[in-house]
């Protein structure tokens, strides 16, 4: 049965030297790093990220900025506190959570984040700084689940690795941070004919799909290890990846759990690039 990977713990490992860094700069009389975030409506499962990501700055000692607006919020005045914000020297970070309501469109609002404080890492200059190996902010979840490998001796140079899912947060960054680490990379997506076939084939398989136990246990090479991005509510209450937990333990040599495994290490990923951002501007 699977060793299974502890992504709380990780992400505490990485949160405690967040906080000592903030003590640091604290001590040498620099500015606490700060970090706004923006919720636009009323989304359920957005409100419990956003109040998750607000309580670990708090953790860390950031100073943090909470913008909660309502869902007929237009576009033009979204893009108004984005404006905002990047003028604001008190703050080093600007996330918004996603998804936004229909009448904005998300692109517009990524685009306007002045790229060094992009701590989602979305704008296409973080995103294109990756695609050339020359990274500056990273998408928080693809760099959570690369120190998560990095905290378990799991280094994907050589390894064959496919991810399931090909978004622009999951995926497609994951690729590229994968790529960057020296791994062989495969994305599947709807369209892929033999989802099976490419899962079975993988060293390392990551599944971002967002539909509950969507890969199988029996796809699972023997001794792969697995990471499951996907967060599903289902009828009961409870949450499940995308991956049948039960089943693959049985074939993986290691596994993240989900609730966790990857969600945690988003939040400690969002919390380095805000480090990162704030040490960017001093
Ligand atoms: P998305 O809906 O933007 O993208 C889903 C991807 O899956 C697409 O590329 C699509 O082509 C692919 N797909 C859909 N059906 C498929 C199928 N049958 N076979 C193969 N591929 C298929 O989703 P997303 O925003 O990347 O999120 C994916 C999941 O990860 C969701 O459950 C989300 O809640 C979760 N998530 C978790 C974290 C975290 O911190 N743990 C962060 C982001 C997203």
């Amino acid at each position: 049965s699977a060793q299974i990977i502890d992504g709380k713990a990780v992400s505490q490992q990485c949160l405690n030297a967040v906080a000592d860094a903030v003590a640091a700069r604290r001590a040498a009389s620099l500015r606490v790093p700060g970090l706004a975030v923006v919720l636009v409506g009323d989304d359920p499962a957005s409100a419990v990220y956003v109040r998750n990501k607000n309580h670990a700055c708090r953790q860390v000692g950031f100073e943090s900025f909470s913008y909660e607006l309502p869902a007929d919020t237009s576009e033009a005045q979204l893009l108004d506190l984005i404006d905002e914000l990047n003028d604001n020297p008190a703050v080093d970070g600007i996330l918004v959570q996603l998804p936004l309501p229909a009448q904005i469109n998300s692109q517009n609002i990524l685009e306007r984040i002045r790229p060094d404080k992009d701590v989602d890492g979305f704008h296409p200059y973080n995103v294109g700084r990756l695609a050339v190996r020359k990274p500056l902010l990273r998408p928080c979840t693809p760099k959570g689940i690369m120190t998560l490998l990095t905290a378990y001796g799991i280094d994907p140079k050589g390894q064959k690795v496919v991810i399931v899912g090909a978004s622009n947060i999951v995926g497609r960054p994951l690729a590229l941070e994968m790529m960057l680490a020296g791994a062989t990379v495969t994305v599947c997506h709807r369209f892929t004919r033999n989802l099976a076939a490419e899962v079975a084939a993988a060293d390392i398989v990551v599944a971002a799909v967002g539909k509950p136990k969507l890969i199988c246990g029996d796809w699972i090479r023997e001794g792969a290890v697995v990471v499951d991005v996907g967060i599903n509510r289902l009828a009961d209450g409870s949450l499940c990846g995308d991956v049948d937990f039960d089943a693959a333990k049985q074939r993986a040599a290691m596994i993240t759990p989900v609730p966790g495994g990857v969600g945690p290490m988003t939040i400690a990923g969002l919390l380095e690039n805000t480090l990162q951002a704030a040490q960017n501007r001093d």
